[in-house]
Formats: C-alpha cells, sequence, structure tokens
C-alpha cells in the first residue's frame, strides 16, 4: 500500500560519532545491549498501558503486552518486538535518528576529550547510557518497524551505523515496535569459543541467560519460543513452547532481606541506564496511615544530565500499587537530590493522580519528607564508614547538594554537616610563619584533601574565633593567593571556596558550630595582627598618605582606595573587596550569564615590610611620576594575577613586564600605548 521510496537521512555529526564508537567499541559486556532494547519496550508497554487506562481503544487485538525475542540462527538475526506505543514518523526521526537528548551530547562531547587524551573509550561507555545505540556494538545493520497505537501507518528505519538512515513507510499488522538486528560474526578464539563478552546472540541459551542476568525483574513477559523434545519412543516430536524468560517480579516488592546485591545494582542499571552499581541503596517499606514502598539509588558518578538548566526536577518514577504512572515525578524529591534515581510505589494514591493533584497532595509531602532524611543519612553514615568513596561521591556530586545549601533552609545545617571543601590543611606550614603555639599539624588534616566544617572547627587553633576562607577559579590559585598569608602565618587554616556554587552558598552559610564564616578577601581582615604593628602601620599610612591617594588617581578605573595592608607577609600587594561585595567570581560568573553588572571597583593593599613600597616612595619622591604610575599600574596587574584574575590588558601587561626586565625607554620603545605617555594615562587608561 504505501509509497515505497526510501526517505535518506544523515545522521547528526554527534551520532555519527557515537555509532563509530559503538561500531568500533572493544567492550567486553556487548550483551548489555538486550538490556537497553528490553528497558526501552518496557517504557513503551508503561506508555501504552497509561495511555489506554483513558482510551482503551489505542490497544488493537486480542494479544497481550509482552516483549518478544526471535533469534534466528541461520540468518543471523535478532528480532525485539513488543506491542506497545509504538512511535509515529516524527518521533522515530527525532528519537532515533538524531542525538536530541543532551546527555548523549555530553557523552560525545567527554569522548572527543578522552579520544585526545588517548584514553581508552570503553570505561566512558560505562558512564553513560546509549541507549539504543548501543545495538550497534552487536549488529552491521538494523531495522526498526514501528506503528504508534491509534494510527495506521506503520514506517521502517534502517542504518547501517553509516552516517545515514533510511525511513520509509511500512506494513505493520498491529501497534508496538520491532526491531531486527543483522548481528555480527562473534569473535572467536584459536579454539572456536566465543570472545567473552561477544557470545552468539542468535543463541536462544545465550538470550536465556542475558535475560535472567540483566531484564528479571522487567514487570513485562519477556518471551522467546523454544524448540522441545516432548513425548518418548514413536510419540517422541519435536513442540514449540512460548516460554516467559524473566520472573517479572517487581524487585521492590520482595522483603529486603531476600534481595542480594547484584540485584539491586541490575535493576539499578536497568532503570537509571548508569552502567555502574549505585553507591547506595536506599530501600524503605512504611506502613500505618500510609503504605508505600520506596527504591532509592545514589549514583557514584555524576549523571550525564545533571547540570542540564532544563532537567532539574527529580528522577524518581511513580507507581501506584505496581503500576507505573509517571517518570520524573518533581514532588518526590527537591532538586537538589536530581541525582538520585528510582521509584516510590504507593498503596494509596488514586490510579489516575496527575502533576497537578500531587503538587497539593500531603501524602506526597510526607514521602518526600522521609526519603529527603533518609538520603542525608544515608551520606552521613557514608562520610563517617568509608571516607574515601564519601569523597569521591563528594566530588563529583556535591555541587549539586550545595545548591540545598542555598535553596532549602530546612536542610541547611543537615547539609553543612555533610558538605566537604578543600581547605589549606596538608599543604604544610606557611613560609616564614610564625606558627601560634597551639596551631595543630597541618598534615594529619584533611584525608584526600577534603574537609568537613566540624573538622575545621575541631583543628581551630584556641586563638582562632572565626572560620576563614577565600574565593577564587580554582585551588592553585587560592593556595598562592597573597589574601591567606597571614592567616597561614598564624596557623589558621583557610577554607578553599572555589566551585562556582560556593558563592550561592556563602550567602546563606554565615557561621557553623556558632562560629562565623569570615572572608579574607573582604573587608578590613579580622585577622589581629598585634596592638603595636597596627599602631605602626597606620602611622605610616598617615606619612605616606600623598604617595597612597596619587596611586589610587592612577587606578581611578578599578580601584575606589590604596591603602597599607595588615594581612601581608609575603606579598607586596592585594586586591581586596567590601565587605558585602561581589567577588570578582561572583561578578564573572553573573556577566557570563548576561546580566549587567556595574563595575566594583576594589582596594589596592600594599605591604608597608616590602621593598616594593620603599621603591615606590623613592620614585614618588623623585617626582617621575610616569615611572611611578608604571610601577603602580603593573603592582595592580600582579596583584590581579596572584589571586588569579585577568589583568584588563593583557598585552599591554606583558609589555611592561618586558620593559622592566630590560629597562629601555617605556614610552619610545612602544611600552605605553598612544595617550598612555602621559602620567595621568599611563595606567588604567583602558578599561
Ligand atoms: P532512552 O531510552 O535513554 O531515552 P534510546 O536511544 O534508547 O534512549 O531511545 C530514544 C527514544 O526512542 C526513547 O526515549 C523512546 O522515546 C524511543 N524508543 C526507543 N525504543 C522504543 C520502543 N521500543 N518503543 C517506543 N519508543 C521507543
Amino acid at each position: 500500500m504505501p509509497p515505497t521510496t526510501p526517505e535518506t537521512h544523515a545522521f547528526q555529526a554527534e551520532t555519527r560519532e557515537l555509532l563509530d564508537l559503538m561500531i568500533h567499541s572493544l567492550y567486553s559486556n556487548r550483551e548489555i545491549f538486550l538490556r537497553e532494547l528490553v528497558s526501552n519496550a518496557s517504557d513503551a508497554l508503561d506508555k501504552l498501558r497509561f495511555e489506554a487506562a483513558r482510551d482503551p481503544s489505542l490497544r488493537d487485538g486480542a494479544e497481550e503486552p509482552r516483549i518478544r525475542l526471535e533469534p534466528d540462527p541461520a540468518a543471523r538475526t535478532l528480532v525485539v518486538d513488543d506491542n506497545g506505543i509504538g512511535m509515529t514518523r516524527e518521533e522515530v526521526v527525532s528519537n532515533i535518528g538524531t542525538i536530541a537528548r543532551s546527555g548523549t551530547k555530553a557523552f560525545v562531547e567527554e569522548l572527543r576529550k578522552q579520544k585526545d587524551a588517548g584514553d581508552a573509550p570503553p570505561e566512558l561507555i560505562g558512564q553513560f547510557g546509549v541507549g539504543f545505540y548501543s545495538s550497534f556494538m552487536v549488529a552491521d545493520k538494523v531495522v526498526v518497524e514501528t506503528r504508534k497505537a491509534g494510527s495506521d501507518e506503520a514506517v521502517r528505519w534502517t542504518s547501517e551505523g553509516d552516517g545515514r538512515f533510511a525511513v520509509e513507510a511500512c506494513d505493520k499488522s498491529s501497534h508496538g515496535t520491532r526491531i531486527t538486528l543483522h548481528l555480527r560474526e562473534p569473535l572467536r578464539d584459536d579454539d572456536g569459543e566465543t570472545v567473552d563478552g561477544t557470545q552468539d546472540f542468535s543463541d536462544p541459551l545465550v538470550l536465556r541467560d542475558v535475560v535472567k542476568r540483566h531484564s528479571d525483574f522487567v514487570a513485562w513477559p519477556v518471551q522467546m519460543d523454544v524448540e522441545r523434545e516432548e513425548g518418548e519412543g514413536e510419540e517422541k516430536q519435536t513442540v514449540v513452547r512460548t516460554e516467559t524468560l524473566n520472573s517479572m517480579k517487581p524487585l521492590w516488592t520482595r522483603p529486603k532481606s531476600e534481595i542480594t546485591d547484584e540485584e539491586y545494582a541490575e535493576f539499578y542499571r536497568h532503570h537509571s541506564h548508569d552502567w555502574h552499581d549505585p553507591l547506595s541503596t536506599i530501600h524503605v517499606h512504611a506502613e500505618g496511615t500510609h503504605e508505600y514502598t520506596a527504591l532509592v539509588f545514589l549514583p557514584q558518578q555524576r549523571p550525564h544530565d545533571v547540570f542540564d538548566p532544563t532537567h532539574h526536577n527529580s528522577r524518581l518514577s511513580l507507581y501506584v500499587k505496581r503500576v507505573f504512572v509517571m517518570q520524573e515525578c518533581e514532588e518526590l524529591l527537591p532538586t537538589w537530590l536530581r541525582f538520585a534515581r528510582g521509584l516510590v510505589d504507593s498503596a494509596d494514591l488514586p490510579l489516575n493522580v496527575s502533576r497537578e493533584t500531587l503538587q497539593h497532595n500531603r501524602q506526597i509531602g510526607q514521602i518526600r519528607k522521609r526519603l529527603v532524611k533518609k538520603v542525608l543519612e544515608t551520606l552521613g553514615g557514608l562520610l563517617a564508614d568509608d571516607r574515601e568513596k564519601y569523597t569521591r561521591f563528594w566530588a563529583s556530586l556535591g555541587a549539586v547538594l550545595k545548591e540545598g545549601i542555598y535553596l532549602d533552609g530546612t536542610h541547611r545545617d543537615d547539609l553543612a554537616q555533610v558538605a566537604l571543601f578543600q581547605s589549606s590543611a596538608g599543604i604544610g606550614p606557611a613560609e616564614d610563619g610564625e606558627e601560634a603555639d597551639d596551631a595543630p599539624a597541618e598534615d594529619a588534616a584533611c584525608p584526600h584533601g577534603f574537609t568537613t566544617l566540624s573538622e575545621y572547627v575541631a583543628r581551630m587553633p584556641l586563638a582562632q574565633s572565626s572560620i576563614y576562607y577565600v574565593t577564587g577559579p580554582d585551588r592553585a590559585s587560592v593556595e598562592g593567593s597573597p589574601h591567606i598569608e597571614a592567616a597561614r602565618a598564624k596557623g589558621y587554616e583557610v577554607l578553599f571556596m572555589i566551585d562556582p556554587v560556593d558563592e550561592w552558598v556563602l550567602q546563606r552559610l554565615q557561621s557553623f558550630e556558632d562560629k562565623p564564616l569570615v572572608s579574607l578577601d573582604r573587608g578590613a581582615g579580622d585577622l589581629d595582627e598585634g596592638d603595636e604593628a597596627e599602631e605602626q602601620r597606620k602611622e605610616k599610612q598617615t606619612e605616606l598618605a600623598p604617595l597612597l591617594e596619587a596611586a589610587r588617581d592612577s587606578l581611578d578605573d578599578y580601584v575606589k582606595e590604596v591603602r597599607l595592608s595588615g594581612r601581608l607577609k609575603q606579598s607586596p600587594a592585594v586586591l581586596v573587596s567590601d565587605e558585602g561585595a561581589l567577588s570578582p567570581q561572583l561578578e564573572q560568573m553573573l556577566r557570563a550569564q548576561g546580566q549587567s553588572v556595574p563595575p566594583q571597583k576594589r582596594i589596592l593593599e600594599l605591604n608597608p615590610d616590602h621593598p616594593v613600597l620603599a621603591r615606590l616612595t623613592e620614585l614618588h619622591g623623585s617626582g617621575d611620576e610616569q615611572r611611578f604610575h608604571l610601577f603602580v599600574e603593573l603592582l595592580h596587574g600582579q596583584a590581579l594575577l596572584a589571586e588569579g584574575s585577568p589583568v584588563p590588558d593583557p598585552a599591554r601587561f606583558a609589555r611592561l613586564v618586558t620593559e622592566l626586565m630590560a629597562p629601555g625607554d617605556l614610552t619610545a620603545s612602544g611600552g605605553a600605548p598612544d595617550g598612555a605617555a602621559g602620567a595621568e594615562g599611563a595606567a588604567g587608561a583602558e578599561a
């Protein structure tokens, strides 16, 4: 009936790369392609059940919902057939012709990076669910025939994984999806045995085994026709029987004590498309006023879409009396636990619940409360019992949990208890520092490079009353930053707030166990420098007022004050902000998000004891204004670099440094650009 000229489409570049990887993959665990296809088929049956509850006419024929495997060893094909919801032509093209899912895009990007770094990709395959595309690990040609329930048009999608796919109309007697894999030859060793992981997937015994291993709890029957010898003697004959390969028992309905770790892990992989084991499994069964079961998994690694700004809702599915109702039920967990996977099965909710009614449902509210508490307890337990594992988890997902500190006042304190931060502990004593007598040895602290706030507080010397931190773009910048010199010289530990989300955390987390959190790059710095030192510094500041004023004038675009510093030990200068001002990182972040942020002028502090100040004083006294201003400009530039910020005009900065190394006539050699030759314009003229 339908026109038969196939339309040819090219795959997106990302899809091509992905297919290429699948085809050339050395991944030893190729059998998981079957789990992916069975998962998709099971989702399609769930969706049809849900739709058909409203419109029973969608389901045609008398056949019960099922997934069928049809191996054909002679033709070397395997068919995976479901009578689920099916797809329209548009859906086929957009679902399996292009990589719409940001996760797969992220996968390909990561893949490119690792390829450049010369790493083998197989491990990477495991970090992402690549679903349908994994068919190309075992097949060199894949045909998808599908018909959407309620429609009478069927479509055939064909690809050899070579960058193109064809789409044409076809005949199909019932709704659902039929996927035919033209299998590659299995790899065999010298003895003719198949090489691990490349079994013959047209062999019914192999299929039975793989289904049992990966898809046993799938809620729909996975069926296969199996030939058997039946009868005795004369009567003996070969009969074909349809067998259901999986037990279909939903895992979460079984008693916890009877479920093995491997079964949990397999269920998690099926449910999440992650190829790793879960980090932790939370299985709760509640009885009483409300009856429900929840099965929640925390992943070991960051799911690919966790920072997708369009996809911030919880990833728990909702079931009612074992019937799937909806995916990603956002009422079940807050956004800052969106990396958790799993489901809640309620015995009390009506089957026809909608997203709207859920929002005001008290029962859902209580389930959510209980689950959040459970997750936080689980994290606390892991922190106490397996620090190394927890630290790895935190390094990967801590940024998401920190969002909770900002967003969720109810759980802020609990989250602060399990939060980890990098810190100066463990990087050795400060150079020429006068270590306080009661300062702890830093080396023993900070297992795996991260500390909790409680541990920080426990290490505080008696004289220290605040928790000190510094913000910055990365560890290297803050470690060497002049801001932390005085604190470290006193033997005070400094937290490194180097995660972009820390800026938001710090807006809400102002103290911990009654100790205020104090920034070392904002305000006057409350590190007591000693009365005498302070007196001396103030006197010197009055004496140098004209110099400081002249320096401020030449940096007018960037700096609102130049003053002497009580916080520097080795560095000649440092930039600080007002109390409550945006940090340079936050300023940059907001700009990058397209927000208009007025330029913030900062304060340049000079080290009163540094030879550079003596040299500046000399220049100022000599009346060589031009040189004085260039020095001030350089000093400002190096203070920016020292804290990890960019200088306003790197090319000009580089020229000035070169001049300094091989002094010539700065104006004549082009060291200063047009208009900058005069003392006024020498520094800070170009914004
Ligand atoms: P995922 O399952 O992770 O979304 P896949 O690449 O496996 O990724 O599938 C992409 C999409 O194609 C699915 O989300 C689904 O919409 C559709 N799809 C795949 N297999 C089937 C099927 N058997 N029946 C209906 N739709 C399917």
